[in-house]
């Protein structure tokens, strides 16, 4: 990521009178989130989330990371890594604070590079040795997380946001942390004190949207608008994608 120049944090985000920043906030230290994801396309769901996490973490930085190639979904079904790219950026230039990342750009024309969070994660950790790093991600893929890679380091690496999602439940989350990592004395109604780090359970987002859904609608030749953002949107219909 060094070579990657798209990776510059702005100045610590000014925080309203009435707010402490907590220790994790000295003026020189900043709060930057990483969100990673298919982003098949990017829709509204994940824009609550990511508005939803900048408020409550005071977060100078949302990177959104699409995936050139994540590991738990078969290339053939991806839409080109440059739409989905495009696709965050747009939504991205709407909103302070948000900004797209090429950490999981693809590196070959093969794009036979499978992207782990780990891997990402250390990269902006090296990069940003003195920021708080948050992890950005929904409760239905927390809930794998004993399937991701090295995911005992991952959660010593940097603190996590994990997003309520509709159909899924909040407390099992705890359940897939291993009870070595938890701190003594750990649990506090929206927070889970690791040893290293913390969970946090973001509980006000309740969005029913999914990729999925805006494909779906898409087959059908049904309307999209309010499921993704207006130039999103426009996008899609002018590169006729999902057809
Ligand atoms: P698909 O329907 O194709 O599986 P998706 O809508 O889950 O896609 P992803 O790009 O895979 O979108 O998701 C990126 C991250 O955003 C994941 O951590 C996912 O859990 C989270 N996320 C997506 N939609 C929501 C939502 N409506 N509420 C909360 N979290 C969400």
């Amino acid at each position: 990521m060094s070579s990657n120049p798209v990776h510059k944090i702005p100045a610590a985000h000014p925080v309203p009178a009435g707010h402490a920043r907590g220790p994790a906030h000295e003026p020189s230290r900043r709060a930057i989130a990483l969100f990673g994801g298919t982003f098949d396309p990017i829709h509204a769901g994940h824009l609550a989330v990511a508005h939803a996490a900048q408020r409550r973490f005071h977060l100078d930085a949302i990177y959104f990371i699409p995936s050139a190639r994540p590991p738990h979904k078969s290339r053939s079904e991806l839409t080109l890594f440059v739409h989905r790219y495009t696709m965050v950026a747009l939504a991205c230039a709407e909103h302070r604070g948000f900004f797209p990342s090429l950490a999981e750009a693809p590196v070959d024309s093969a794009s036979s590079h499978v992207f782990y969070t780990v891997d990402t994660v250390r990269r902006f950790r090296r990069e940003h040795p003195d920021d708080h790093l948050y992890f950005i991600v929904g409760a239905d893929q927390f809930l794998e997380l004993p399937t991701w890679k090295s995911y005992e380091a991952l959660l010593d690496l940097c603190d996590f946001v994990i997003a309520s999602r509709p159909g899924f439940r909040i407390d099992a989350l705890r359940l897939v942390v291993p009870p070595d990592k938890l701190a003594r004395g750990a649990a506090d109604g929206n927070k889970i004190a690791l040893r290293k780090s913390a969970i946090h359970l973001l509980t006000t987002v309740n969005s029913h949207v999914s990729s999925t859904e805006v494909r779906e609608r898409l087959q059908q030749k049904k309307s999209i608008h309010s499921l993704v953002p207006p130039r999103v949107e426009e996008y899609i219909l002018g590169q006729a994608l999902y057809r």
